[in-house]
Order: C-alpha cells, then structure tokens, then sequence
C-alpha cells in the first residue's frame, strides 16, 4: 500500500465527484439546513450546541491506497433524533481498512471510523424529549457501527443489525437517513461522505438509536472498541452461534474481532475454546482471552487438530474471523455433526467460500452469516460485561495512537503489526 506521511491535500485536486447526490440540489439543501439548524440553535437551547467550536477537523480517505489526510470541516450538526458527540476515542478497524484499500467499495471523498467513545454535545432539534432524558448534554457514551433507524421492519423486531435505512443510505452512500451526509468542508462547504458516523474526527453526529451510556469507571480509550469488535463479537456469540456452556468454539483468526469472541466465548461458559491464527504473538496473547487451546494454522493443519482435541468429533461452534476462501473452507470443516459455522470475517467484494453440498446436508451442519450487532439490545449488555471486569477490555487494547497518527495506524494494521486492537485518541 501506497501510505505515506499525512500530507494536507487541496480539495480542489482531489475531489472525486460521485455517482450519488452530490448535486447542486445538495448544496442548496445543505444552506437550507443551517438555516433551520440557525433558528433552532436561537429558540432552543436547552438541547446543547452553544459554546461550540465552528469547525472541527476529521480525517478523510480519498482514493483507495492513498493516504488519509485531516481535513477542517464545518461544525457537524444534528437533525432530529440524532445526537453530536465529541469524539473521544476512536478504534482501529479492518473494515476501514477494506474500505481504504478499495477492496469494499464505498463513497469518497468520506470520512472513516466507526467504532467511537465520546460526550453528548448536542441533541438534534425536535428529537424525542425521552432521547433527551436517556441521554443528558454531558452524557460519555459508546456507540454502535450499525446505526439503527428503530422504525423500519428489522428494527421493529428487534433485529437492528439488518436495519434497511442502515444499509440503503449509510453501507450504499455515505450519508445518514435523510440522504444527506452532515460533513461539510470548512473551505469551500463541499460535502464528504460518513462511514458510519464518520468517527475518526473530533466530532460526529450518531443517530441515538445507536448510543449508550458508558459508566465513569470505564476509560474512553479502551472502551471505543466496544463499538465494533466487542459488538461483532457479542453479535456472533449470543445470536448467530447461541453459545451454551459447555459448548466447544474455535476461533480462526485471532485479531481484534477474533480476540473479543474468544472473551465473550468465556464470558458464556465455553468449555473448550481454540484459537487459531498465524502468529505465535496473537496465539499467546489468545490464552489470557480464555484460549484453552491454541493452534498455529502456519505450521499445523488447524482441521486436524481440532478434530484431535475434541475427540475426533469437532467443535460445536466455529467462527471466520478474517473472510478469507480458505479459512472460510477451514471453518465449516472444523464443526462437529450439526455444529455452527459463523462467519464474521468481511472479505475482498466478490470472494466466494464453498462448501460440500453432501456434508451440509447430510451432517445438518448450519453455515450463519452475522455481521455486527443489535444495538439497541447489545451495546448496554455488553458495556455491562466490560464494566464488571468480566470482559477486559484493557487486555484487549494493546496500542495507542494520537488523532495525527491516523495513517500510521492503518498503515501498521495493514502491516499486521498489531496484536489485538489499537485505538486513536482524539482528544
Ligand atoms: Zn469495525
Ligand atoms: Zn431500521
């Protein structure tokens, strides 16, 4: 990959026009919203925004393998029930990585980052007084990747991980449920695309459905991850896999998603639990997580030896935590007669995974795709796990980076530098 030094680019060079509603229309509609957005700030303020800055600085992926540069934005705000948070902490994903490597394709120019501590700053006008009262100006809090609409059919059940406006406007565009990103550039008001919230940037607006209070005795640094890895992996444990105690589960890839199954495998009473991974480093690092057993696939075959450890029988869970064809293959072998293949690992777009169409059927073993999960419900059960020790989160966070390192962190993630999870501090 082709990162360099953070070097301050001139929009007017690199911008990209997209496919999708950057048009005149929405820049009328941005002046529109401040607008709006004036008038409330004049008749309300009760739902915070005064005394704020008025621009803050985010950091923007333009083209894939190209280097993230920090811009100055206008200051973000938000429209009804959705809340700004100044950002705190923001983890380091593979999913922004993918992103920033063009093997997922998303809109450009955006700012990434998507899994974030931070404060409430300002609640949007007209929200839901209850919004308001669950979550007070001041509030620290934690959020989620996946940014549920709570109106739509999923979210009505409950299932907020396949929440429809989540993936049609956020995952599909860049922006938020309106179809309108909130990020504007400071020097010419050009509009920049959201990954998620847009987390890696000093502020960012979140709807509120994706928020949770994070109690005093929990640090902003650590506990950003419990947005994405600690929720991707409570996501694959408690609804895809349904881990019993005393369940087998093997984890195949043990980065900063791979290393939280292996916590929340404990957290539920696993009894045998087997990491796998390339690296003697993360393999050992896997035994303080709650690995019993560790397998280095680079020197043994993992199949066989999990098939050993378990009595020739295989495992009852065992989850993909890197999207990659082989390991894909490695984990539906490595489940015992109707045991769960779960599958986290987002891989490059088009990438296919085969399976035995005989052995699937016959031995009723269950392929489970999960992706995130259920804000609304998970994110406070989870922070409630961390807060009692029972996920440690301090194990899980092994490198610090500050907001102008934005770049070297990705670069030493694409680099597998990092063992277990990194974070940026912002501020
Ligand atoms: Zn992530
Ligand atoms: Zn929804």
């Amino acid at each position: 990959m082709a990162f360099a030094a953070i070097v301050r680019r001139k929009f007017t060079t690199h911008f990209k026009l997209p496919s999708l509603c950057f048009t005149n229309q929405l820049f009328s509609l941005n002046s529109q919203t401040q607008k709006q957005v004036f008038s409330f700030h004049t008749e309300s303020t009760s739902s915070g925004g005064d005394g704020l800055p008025s621009y803050m600085r985010g950091a923007v992926f333009w083209e894939p393998n190209k280097p993230l540069t920090i811009e100055e934005f206008r200051m973000p705000r938000p429209k009804a029930g959705e809340v700004l948070i100044k950002t705190k902490a923001c983890g380091v994903c593979h999913s922004d990585l993918h992103v920033m490597k063009g093997e997922i394709p998303f809109s450009s120019p955006c700012v990434v980052g998507h899994e974030i501590t931070g404060e409430i700053v300002e609640h949007g006008p007209l929200s839901d007084p209850k919004t308001v009262e669950r979550l007070p100006l001041g509030s620290r809090v934690v959020g989620a990747f996946i940014m549920p609409c709570g109106n739509c059919s999923y979210c009505s059940k409950g299932h907020d991980d396949l929440c429809e406006p989540f993936f049609a406007y956020n995952r599909a565009k860049g922006t938020l449920y309106d179809g309108e990103t909130r990020l504007f550039l400071r020097s010419n008001g050009k509009p920049v695309f959201m990954y998620s919230m847009g987390g890696l940037a000093e502020y960012c607006v979140v709807p509120a459905n994706a928020v949770s209070v994070l109690p005093k005795s929990l640090p902003y640094n650590e506990s950003a991850i419990l947005g994405c890895a600690v929720f991707t992996a409570y996501g694959a444990m408690a609804h895809a896999a349904q881990v019993r105690p005393g369940d087998s589960v093997a984890v195949i890839g043990t980065g900063g998603v791979g290393s939280s199954c292996l916590q929340i495998a404990r957290a539920f009473g696993a009894s045998d639990i087997i990491a796998v991974d390339v690296q003697d480093e993360k393999l050992l690092k896997a035994k303080i997580f709650g690995a019993t057993h560790t397998i280095n696939a680079a020197k043994e075959d993992p199949i066989a030896k999990i098939l050993e450890i378990t009595g020739g029988k295989g495992v009852d869970v065992a989850v993909e935590a890197l999207g990659k064809p082989q390991t894909f293959s490695q984990c539906t072998h490595s489940v015992k007669d109707g045991g769960k293949a779960v599958m986290i690992g987002l891989a490059q777009a088009g990438s296919m995974g085969e399976m035995d169409i005989n052995r699937l059927v016959r031995r009723k073993i269950q392929i489970i795709g999960s992706y995130g999960g259920r804000a609304r419900q998970d994110l406070p059960k989870l922070t409630r796990l961390a807060e009692t020790g029972i996920f440690n989160l301090s194990d899980a966070v092994s490198r610090t980076y500050t907001f102008e390192e934005a770049d070297k962190a990705f670069q030493d993630l694409n680099e597998g530098k990092i063992v277990g999870r990194a974070v940026i501090e912002i501020m």
